[in-house]
């Protein structure tokens, strides 16, 4: 069993009920999920002309390996309607690997630690919440840190 973190995004149509039916698929394919963060809502990132985001964190207990862990979270965004038309461009749901157990892994479809999780603010603000005191395999530093030196200036608040 590894125990991974999974960050949820969405700015297109329904976002909570994308949010709702990606992580039934996640339980029913991908692991039992033993933590879920508050949705934040935050200006898109990268790409600016477009709407803003709903962001969540969960952590998922999973017996899947690292290509089939990646491999299903594509699949299931599949399945939930995205479409890869624009790099950073508006989505139904994306579905990004933060960290695997501690394992570091550079293959050409899956990076992991998640190379951006310490430029992103709508990443770090979920992330704290539900695990401040974790520390990143790669920089040694905690999540709360790692918040606190977050260069990031767009506004991340909590979604009521
Ligand atoms: P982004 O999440 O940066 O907006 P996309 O979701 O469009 O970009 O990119 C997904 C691609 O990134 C996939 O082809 C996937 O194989 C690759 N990838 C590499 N590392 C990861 C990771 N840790 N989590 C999710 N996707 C990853
Ligand atoms: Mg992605």
């Amino acid at each position: 069993m590894q125990a991974t973190f999974i960050s949820l995004g969405s700015n297109e149509g329904d976002r909570l009920h994308w949010f709702e039916k990606a992580c039934n698929l996640i339980t029913n394919r991908f692991g039992t999920i033993v933590n879920s963060s508050s949705v934040y809502e935050t200006a898109a990132w990268g790409n600016i002309n477009q709407p803003d985001f709903l962001n969540k964190v969960i952590l998922v207990h999973t017996q899947l390996s690292p290509e089939d862990a990646i491999a299903t979270l594509l699949d299931i965004e599949v399945v939930l309607g995205r479409k890869r038309a624009l790099k950073w461009g508006q989505r139904t749901i994306d579905l990004d690997i933060l960290f695997y157990g501690d394992l570091v892994i550079n293959t050409p479809n899956l990076t992991v630690p998640h190379p951006f999780i310490e430029q992103r603010r709508f990443t770090l603000m979920p992330l704290a919440e539900i695990a401040p005191e974790y520390i990143h395999p790669v920089l040694g530093t905690t999540i709360l840190e790692l918040l606190q030196n977050c260069a990031d200036t767009l506004p991340v608040k909590k979604y009521a």
